[in-house]
């Protein structure tokens, strides 16, 4: 059967891929150590798990409205305004299942066929195969390591043309943890002020920050409300990730086609599930705090034992939970006749060899360096680690 154009041209999502390898490898008896996941290895706190089930008790088992109930749409409100400082109403506000399903929604709600999405690399896999999916065009704006892996104002304008519809900023970033501040948001928001381009700001990982404060490109230039959708969601900041809720806030009529969109493909994010999130978001907090001060901890750990490995050099992320090591002094090296060319060819070696479960970077746009996850245990990183060393030892130049 031929398939649609749309269906062959998609790639896989990389990540999920990787992270369900390394879950196969370990069913299967294989002693694997997965830096994969990107997602918290942490149980969901007990009072988010105990409202869902309250929740079903109460026999909330039925369609709610499509972009979240009342009360869903309430909790998201105060949680802009208490993380942001920003007021939003309700009807600004809609929720679906995950933030990747908002993402896709405001794609499908904005976007025609040749419409042109600014995505700064190294990027999530999704933005650019989502962008695709729609009609759109992804226009990749390189931004190295040289500059921290932190969008420029200049990069950015070099990167528009008439055709740009909307720029994505992901900050912190997955994969690279680079976060970008007040000061930088303030210098961006110049380049599209005056311009009629939208800004996807995906803050999926706004709370989980180990240093400095996290800035939105809103609380940087506020007159930008109008062209801002603010993307966030439970999955990583309340380790929900199964949970699938996620969320936009934006221009009203833009939430209302998103909403329109979802009525048509998926309807409500799931019932009981929204009260979980309701919790989350406006329950008791210590979790998150707690769960910040252990990935803070990891993230050293595995940060400086990536840079006491030969030609590798890691730097310190800011916030997310992966590390993005360059790993392009190993390219060129031989194992058993194979050469390195790329990151793909490493990470492939580092499975088999090492049995270790990395994300190579090119499907993040950086085939010069890996991603690991520091969302496993401190065991996990000082052997994962140790592993890995010992397997670039035995490629030769
Ligand atoms: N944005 C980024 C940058 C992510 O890493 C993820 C992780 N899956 C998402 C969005 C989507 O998260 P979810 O769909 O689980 O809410
Ligand atoms: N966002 C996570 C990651 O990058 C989860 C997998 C996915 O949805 O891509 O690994």
């Amino acid at each position: 059967m031929k398939l649609s154009n749309r269906a062959e041209s998609l790639k896989p999502s990389a990540t999920l891929a990787i992270t369900s390898k390394a879950k196969q490898l370990k069913a299967e008896g294989v002693d694997v150590i997965g830096f994969g996941a990107g997602e918290p290895d942490f149980a969901t706190p007990p009072k988010i798990v105990e409202a869902a089930i309250e929740s079903l008790k109460a026999g909330e088992t039925h369609y709610t409205p499509v972009g979240g109930s009342p009360a869903l749409k309430e909790a998201i409100v105060k949680f802009i305004k208490r993380e942001y400082g920003i007021d939003y109403s309700a009807a600004e506000v809609t929720a679906s299942c995950g933030a990747k399903h908002t993402l896709y929604n405001i794609f499908m709600a904005i976007l025609d066929e040749g419409d042109e999405v600014v995505i700064p690399s190294p990027y999530w896999v999704s933005y650019p195969e989502q962008v695709a999916l729609v009609g759109g065009v992804p226009v990749i704006a390189e931004v190295g390591e040289e500059e921290d892996f932190l969008l420029t104002p200049e990069i950015l304008e070099a990167a528009i043309t008439p055709k740009t519809k909307a720029i994505v900023i992901n900050s912190p970033s997955n994969p690279s943890g680079a976060m970008l501040d007040g000061e930088r948001l303030a210098a961006i928001a110049k380049v599209i002020e005056g311009r009629d381009i939208l800004v996807i700001s995906d803050d999926i990982y706004h709370k989980l920050v180990y240093e400095g404060e996290f800035a939105s490109i809103l609380t940087a230039a506020p007159s930008l409300k109008d062209k801002v959708i603010i993307v966030n969601g439970v999955s990583k900041t309340y380790a929900m990730t199964g949970w699938r809720i996620g969320f936009a806030a934006g221009p009203k009529e833009i939430i209302s086609a998103m909403e329109k969109i979802q009525g048509q493909s998926t309807s409500n994010p799931t019932s009981f599930a929204q009260k979980g999130a309701v919790e989350a978001m406006v329950g008791d907090q210590t979790c998150v705090a707690d769960m910040v001060e252990i990935f803070k901890k990891r993230r050293k750990l595995l940060v400086d034992g990536l840079n006491e490995i030969d030609k590798v050099s890691c730097q310190m992320p800011t916030g997310a939970f992966y590390a993005f090591p360059s790993i392009a002094g190993y390219f060129g090296a031989k194992f058993g006749g194979k050469v390195m060319k790329d990151s793909m060819d490493i990470a492939a070696f580092l499975l088999e060899e090492a049995k270790v479960a990395v994300v190579p970077g090119t499907p993040f746009g950086a085939p010069t360096n890996m991603r690991l996850s520091y969302a496993t245990s401190e065991k996990n990183i000082i052997d994962g680690v140790k592993r890995i060393k010992e397997a670039f030892a035995k490629l030769e130049f």
